[in-house]
């Protein structure tokens, strides 16, 4: 028999296969995100769709398609979906199969056995089912493993020593905290709480009710009642605009036609900043800290106890959901294993270990130092010039975008000094200064303007810091090469000197030419991106509000535009997008920048010129 196990995360939203592969436990699956929707469904024509198939349809045709089995596993009471009576048991196997097939595909081999992946709190009868429906998609389940066990082992604490960890996984449609030690390969589940329901959806909702509400004001048609379609594109539309606010401090929703009326196309049009949809969401998050209260409280530990606060879980992006932890524990929660995939990569760590080979935790590429840049703000009860937080925390996986939002500090202020640091420290002066640059001829406005500061930072230790100001997208940036590499003692003597020198002669102000925010997406698509390090001048910028971002973010709008694009496109340029799709997947996998900007910048092309015709 072949030594193969597979690890699979049967999940409520999505499921994902993991393997050891090429040295290391990877997750397998087609596309970038390898996650499978845990949807299945039937076409008008009755065919079987599994996955994103099924999940496109469902909120169009809900009696042909059927999502969160995981929720029913363990009952015997049957559901119904295209006409067919189905044991919730029997719709997992379909979402097993279908796993499995991707692993087949990606290693030549189809796997026989697996570890599949279940919440702490489930019941035997739940257990069971789980198992059964591996048993149906042909796999022999070699080991039920608790989830908040297969994080921690994601995590890589499964290496002997005793650790005590608080696992937060929020995801599409559940919530589970768990405290957790681990010892070696033996993990035990002190204490679980959760909520079956409350996930990202919830989040998703609250946006899309803001939406309807908007485009009711604007056009007086509520979108929610009797218009299946219109209803479907609000909540896509919201979904979207919620995962960029996870690294945007604005979002700009535009939805094209959403109900034409007299044969007049009625548009939504509108900003959600991260403000106001941390507000809405913030009851939600904050009720999930009751739960962890709880699960300390039973648990008989103090937040001092914990080693770790671990992150699992899609919605676990949300910056509010961090930043409530740290308040609450004290602890900067882990993440640097990718939150959608640490249970499968757990699954998969076990699933290689009962298999026979001695693997400690996984391999990602995560940034080893954090980055920042200064700010005007108070220490000691005094204003000072030199704040410091950062913007990009180390351990966070590559390649990533962030964004945080800044004010000026005085009225009519037309310029601000950007310092980019490279570590920890609240005081700036502390960190190793990576880069400099001013931002000039700024609106002249008496309130405060605010300023935007992005930073890209890729799998090639390039970082790209970007200066916008909101009003205008008015942009200036540099590029920082080798910001990964460590710095030799006199990197960072010379470091500290130049800080030194650049406050003794503030005043001086580099004369260096504007560019908009679309010139700078030009620039990185390029490859082409303005370098600026001489710099000074007086001027300073305070209050971050903390703003996260996952992946590469023009890459991924670029895709994600094109995606949506899809079903509208003419055969022929549907089979180029697909063509460039697949080519952008694999430069990204190969991390060759040449391919990758030759692919991006095809696609880009050819969304203008579809854009233009439909
Ligand atoms: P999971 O069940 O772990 O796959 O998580 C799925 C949930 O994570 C869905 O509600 C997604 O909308 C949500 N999600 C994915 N990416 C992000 C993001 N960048 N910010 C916030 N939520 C996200």
């Amino acid at each position: 028999m072949s030594d193969l196990i597979v690890g699979i995360d049967l999940g409520t939203t999505n499921s994902e296969i993991a393997a050891f592969t090429g040295g290391q436990v990877r997750v397998l699956g087609p596309g970038d995100t390898r996650m499978l929707p845990s949807c299945v469904g039937f076409s008008a024509a009755g065919e079987l769709l599994v996955g994103e198939a099924a999940r496109n349809q469902q909120a169009l045709y809900p009696e042909r398609t059927v999502r969160s089995i995981k929720r029913q596993m363990g009952s015997q009471e049957k559901v119904r979906v295209g006409g067919k009576d189905f044991l919730p048991q029997e719709i997992s196997a379909l979402i097993l199969r279908e796993l499995a097939e991707w692993a087949h595909r990606a290693l030549g081999e189809r796997p026989q056995r697996a570890v599949i992946t279940v919440p702490a709190y489930f019941s035997d009868a739940q257990r069971n089912a789980t198992r059964e429906a591996g048993a149906l998609a042909g796999l022999e389940v070699v080991r039920i493993l608790n989830e908040p066990t297969a994080a921690s082992l994601a995590y890589g604490y499964g290496d002997g020593s005793r650790h005590t960890v608080l696992i937060y996984d929020l995801g599409g449609g559940t919530f589970d905290v768990s405290v957790v030690t681990v010892e070696g390969d033996i993990t035990e589940v002190l204490a679980s709480h959760g909520n079956n329901h409350l996930g990202g959806d919830d989040f998703d909702d609250l946006l899309a009710e803001r939406l309807a509400a908007e485009f009711e004001k604007q056009h007086g048609i509520d979108v929610r009642k009797g218009n299946p379609a219109a209803k479907a594109r609000l909540w896509w539309a919201a979904e979207e605009a919620k995962k960029k606010l996870s690294f945007e401090p604005y979002v700009k929703i535009r939805e094209e036609a959403l109900v034409t009326r007299l044969f007049r196309p009625l548009h939504l049009e509108v900003e959600i900043s991260r403000d106001e949809y941390e507000a809405m969401i913030r009851p939600l998050v904050e009720s999930t800290l009751d739960s962890v209260s709880k699960a300390l409280q039973d648990s008989g530990k103090k937040p001092g106890d914990m080693d770790a606060i671990l992150l699992v879980g899609g919605s676990t992006r949300t910056p509010l959901v961090s930043s409530l932890l740290i308040e609450k524990i004290g602890l900067e929660p882990r993440q640097d294993v990718h939150p959608d995939l640490a249970v499968a990569l757990g699954a998969g760590v076990m699933a290689s270990r009962l298999a026979g080979r001695a693997v400690e935790r996984v391999l990602v590429d995560v940034s080893p130092y954090s980055f920042g840049v200064s700010y005007l703000g108070e220490r000691g009860g005094y204003p000072y010039p030199h704040c410091y937080k950062p913007i990009i925390r180390r351990n966070t996986p590559l390649p990533l975008t962030r964004t945080e939002r800044y004010l000026t500090s005085h009225p009519y202020q037309t310029q601000v000094d950007v310092q980019v640091y490279q570590g920890d420290d609240e005081d700036a002066l502390k960190n190793i200064l990576v880069g400099d640059f001013s931002i000039e001829g700024l609106t002249a406005i008496e309130d405060a303007n605010e300023i935007l500061c992005r930073m890209r930072l890729d799998l090639d230790g390039i970082l790209e810091v970007a200066a916008v100001e909101k009003l205008t997208g008015k942009t200036k940036h540099i590029r920082i090469e080798n910001a990964l590499r460590a710095k030799s003692a006199e990197e960072i003597a010379a470091g500290r000197k130049r800080i030194q020198e650049l406050y003794e002669t503030r005043g001086e102000m580099a004369d260096e030419e504007w560019e908009t925010t679309e010139d700078l997406e030009e620039d990185v698509l390029e490859g082409d991106v303005l370098e600026d390090d001489e710099a000074a001048g007086s001027n300073a910028i305070e209050m971050p509000a903390p703003v996260h971002a996952d992946g590469n973010a023009e890459i991924e709008g670029l895709l994600e535009r094109s995606r949506r694009l899809l079903a509208k496109m003419h055969a022929e340029d549907r089979e180029e997008a697909i063509d460039l799709h697949e080519k952008i997947d694999k430069a990204m996998a190969s991390r060759d920048a040449a391919a990758l900007k030759e692919a991006a910048g095809a696609l880009k092309e050819l969304l203008f010129f579809v854009e233009g015709r439909i």
